[in-house]
């Protein structure tokens, strides 16, 4: 049940979660990063996937863990043998960034990368969104995650009248609110989140009558059809409609 200081926005929250980790116990896919606590295996499934799709970064995830097996392994390689290997992915920019942040990792914290987002951040080609990820899903913290898949989903399923370009911080907002606090259940709710953004409420369409959701979202509710059956005939006041 919500709290009585709950705002009105958020009172389906706890039902949005629910709802949202069961569907992923039995929808979510089977991905290689999501087999490991590893944070070098983690990072390196974070660079690949900023704008890269999944099946095409399966492709190469293996391929380059086999070559770099280590995060030593990554930081002794030369520029030109990383950008080899990540030849077919495109944007090499993030290849670059990712040798880099090795040499940093294995500089300054003996080749751990760091848990906290903060000091994550800090390092090259880390935005708050990597930051986020890393912490959550190598390490189990309890710390929002927000990429355009997740954007979406709690746009449309808490702030559907928020402006796309004016919402960032927001959005961010609502994620910490709804972010479970025990990390396990974070990293499940984090992968679900992204989950849902990438194969139900996509950018070309959101699938709210198949979305496991629905009930507590704020545009799935208004596209629902109302459950029909017999009237049921109220006891005092009628309630006012919304
Ligand atoms: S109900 Fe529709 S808008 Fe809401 S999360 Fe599901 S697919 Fe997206």
């Amino acid at each position: 049940m919500p709290s009585k200081s709950t705002p009105r926005a958020f009172r389906h929250a706890p039902e949005f979660r629910r709802r949202l980790l069961r569907w992923f116990r039995r929808h979510g896919r089977d991905l290689p990063w999501r087999r490991t606590r590893n944070p070098y295996h983690i990072a390196v499934s974070e660079f690949m996937l900023q704008q890269t799709q999944v099946a095409r970064v399966q492709e190469y995830y293996q391929a380059f863990l086999a070559r770099y097996p280590t995060i030593e392994a990554l930081a002794a390689a030369r520029p030109r043998a990383v950008r080899e290997s990540w030849e077919g992915l495109g944007y090499y920019r993030r290849a670059a960034n990712l040798h880099r942040l090795a040499r940093a990792v294995v500089a300054e914290y003996d080749g751990v990368i760091p848990s906290d987002p903060e000091q994550l951040q800090a390092l090259p080609g880390v935005g708050r969104y990597t930051a986020g990820a890393v912490a959550s899903f190598a390490y189990e913290r309890a710390t929002p995650v927000v990429d355009t898949n997740v954007a979406r989903v709690l746009r449309r399923a808490f702030h559907p009248r928020t402006k796309v370009s004016a919402s960032h911080t927001r959005l961010w907002d609502t994620a910490g609110r709804l972010t479970p606090t025990r990390g396990k259940t974070a990293w499940s709710f984090n992968q679900a989140l992204m989950e849902l953004g990438a194969l139900v409420c996509t950018a070309r369409i959101a699938k709210c009558g198949s979305c496991p959701v629905r009930q507590a979202c704020k545009t799935g509710r208004l596209t629902s059809p109302q459950p029909r059956g017999p009237a049921r005939q109220r006891r005092g006041r009628p309630r006012r409609s919304r």
